[in-house]
């Protein structure tokens, strides 16, 4: 009896709080889930990377998530050169968003 009341049912007890906690979890990755762009990640390899703001942003992260958000242009980074430029619209032209949406590369 003393083996069932110091070890199974402590036992029982963090078994049940593991799993009622691992549900709340799953549920909250479901509702709370934060989509993520992969696209900014790619258009900050491909702008210059200089850093040099420019571009009115404080790096290249900053114009690349600007882009995306149809805030920033390609031409306001005056070190980007055509074949990069070129790179980032031919990239963009097919590549989606986390919702499948796509951007107008004409507009960039
Ligand atoms: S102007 Fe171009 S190189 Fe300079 S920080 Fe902006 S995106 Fe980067």
């Amino acid at each position: 009896m003393n083996v069932l009341n110091d070890i199974a049912i402590p036992s029982l007890i963090l078994l049940s709080i593991g799993l009622i906690l691992g549900l709340a979890l799953g549920i909250a990755d479901k509702f709370f889930k934060v989509a993520v762009d992969t696209r900014v990640e790619t258009i900050i390899n491909l702008l210059p990377g200089i850093n040099c703001g420019a571009c009115g942003y404080p790096g290249c992260a900053g114009l690349a998530h600007a882009i995306i958000e149809s805030k920033g242009r390609l031409k306001d980074c005056p070190p980007l050169k055509s074949d990069g430029e070129n790179a980032i619209r031919a990239f963009l032209s097919t590549a989606q968003g986390p919702h499948g949406e796509t951007l107008d590369v004409n507009k960039i």
